[in-house]
């Protein structure tokens, strides 16, 4: 290593305190500034009257090499906690009644979510060609499954993790995986059955379990960990105004009076923050820094609420034996979907009580944000109760606002990443990372964070 590899990265949600760490692991000497009092972004875990609730993310899928790698460097396999078996379960609203989502082919045959004609389209799938243009997920799941899969099926997921409209994500941007079973194999049943076949004959990764995970004192344990390990490089309560670059390696960074001098540099902020942050970058007039900007605008945020509510059990008759329910656009309710935090993991409430996370807001229902909490919690409530067969008022709840929850990768967002990267590409030292590229969930941002620091220690090794 040479002394002149400095790094500074700008925000400390996962993707910065990921980047940081290995970076600094790859030899690299790291500066982080972060806006707000505290680091971990979208994370917030909070103890509250002996209940542990997550105000934003509640867990994630293990099957990404670099949330291994950051288990690994953190020593923090066995504060882990795997979802409880329940969390196999997952519920759909339709006609005001909540039903299991069916986990098997046998099991689509027989829901009631579909009716005949549904199922028989849906068995059709592999007679159906592949798309000429790029389509949205709408357009997609119609086009291959049919409209009820489309509604009841694919629909609430897409509110349970973009909260976000169908008609207008893009479904190569938003569901790669699924995209990509048409592309290479013609077929999303042909090309499902192959991967499971392949995933059964090759010995997969065993740090990879794929399984849902927490930690015992929830998600900030993981930010608290590499908070801790980063020490005095982390600075809060700085919020970075502009950048500018000087040429060969030579970057400022700007906060009110205080200059930071660095070689490379890190952006783990939301797109529109770098717009922000690069509008006085010099770009000898061509235009790059203007038309960066303009990609960077396009990126939409819907806001969401998350509300975390406490009840005694015995005032749900509901058995809350799965994950937790999606509320179809279909079925015309606010609220997008309620998790059962409290099913899932075990130990994150007091005895004979429950916890319920619910989200409303997203893409499809911005004016919900514009209300008072009281009214967004009263809507939650009576959208609730007749489907968990909820009796009386909660114990106590909670509202987290998201102005900014998560970006869309609505149509042509793959094609205004690439553009943004290749007018970026001539400020040598320059790397985006945040959950506007490359995947939203915390498992994309931490592998992401972690192929940056292989790409970086090779460029500059
Ligand atoms: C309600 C909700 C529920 C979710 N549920 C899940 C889930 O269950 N599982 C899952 O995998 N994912 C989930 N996600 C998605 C996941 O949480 C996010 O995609 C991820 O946390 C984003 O991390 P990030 O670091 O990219 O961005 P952020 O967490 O937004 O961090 C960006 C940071 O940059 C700082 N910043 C911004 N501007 C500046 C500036 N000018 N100067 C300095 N600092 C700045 C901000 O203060 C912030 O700390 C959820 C998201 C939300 C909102």
């Amino acid at each position: 290593m040479t002394d002149n590899r400095n790094l500074l990265v700008i925000g400390g949600g996962i993707s910065g305190l990921a980047s940081a760490f290995f970076l600094q692991q790859k030899g690299f000497k790291v500066t982080l500034l972060e806006a707000a009092a505290r680091v971990g972004g979208n994370i917030q875990s909070l103890e509250h009257n002996g209940f542990l609730m997550e105000r934003g993310p509640n867990s994630w899928i293990h099957n990404r090499h670099g949330m291994a790698q950051l288990l690994d460097d953190l020593d923090l396999h066995d504060e882990c906690v795997m979802a409880n078996s329940v969390a196999k379960r997952r519920y759909i609203a339709q006609n005001g009644q909540l039903v299991a989502l069916p986990d098997s082919i046998g099991g689509i045959l027989t829901t009631p979510m579909l009716n005949l004609r549904g199922k028989l389209r849906l068995l059709a799938e592999p007679c159906f060609g592949r798309a000429t243009h790029e389509e949205s997920i709408a357009e997609f799941i119609t086009r291959r499954l049919g409209s009820q899969c489309l509604d009841w099926l694919v629909d609430p997921f897409v509110s349970g993790i973009y909260a976000g409209d169908p008609k207008q994500l893009s479904v190569q941007a938003a569901m790669p995986k699924l995209y990509a079973l048409e592309t290479k194999y013609g077929s999303l049943m042909r090309g499902g059955v192959v991967q499971l076949q392949q995933t059964r004959r090759q010995s997969r990764d065993p740090a990879l379990t794929g399984a849902m995970l927490s930690f015992r004192r929830g998600l900030r344990q993981l930010t608290e960990s590499l908070e801790q390990q980063l020490g005095k490089v982390i600075h809060t309560n700085v919020e970075v105004d502009r950048i500018n670059y000087g040429g060969k390696l030579s970057w400022q960074v700007y906060s009110g009076d205080h200059l930071w001098q660095t070689s490379h540099l890190v952006l783990a902020v939301p797109a529109n923050q770098v717009a922000r942050l690069i509008s006085e970058i010099d770009d000898n007039q061509n235009g790059t820094i203007k038309q960066a900007q303009a990609y960077l605008r396009a990126v939409e945020y819907p806001a969401v609420a998350s509300i975390n509510m406490a009840f005694k059990r015995h005032q749900i008759s509901h058995p809350l034996d799965g994950f937790g329910a999606l509320i179809p656009y279909r079925e015309q309710r606010r609220t997008l979907g309620v998790l059962f935090p409290s099913s899932v993991f075990t130990g994150r409430c007091p005895k004979d009580t429950c916890l319920l996370t619910a989200f409303i807001g997203g893409a499809r229902n911005n004016e919900v944000m514009t209300w008072s909490p009281a009214r967004r919690q009263q809507q939650v409530h009576n959208d609730l109760s007749d489907l968990l067969g909820i009796i009386g008022s909660p114990l106590w709840v909670e509202e987290s606002f998201w102005p900014q929850a998560i970006p869309q990768y609505t149509l042509g967002h793959l094609q205004r990443v690439e553009q943004i990267e290749a007018s970026l590409a001539n400020f040598s030292g320059l790397y985006l990372r945040s959950n506007w590229h490359d995947g939203v969930a915390l498992g994309d941002c931490i592998d992401n964070a972690w192929q940056l620091a292989q790409q970086a220690a090779r460029e500059y090794d």
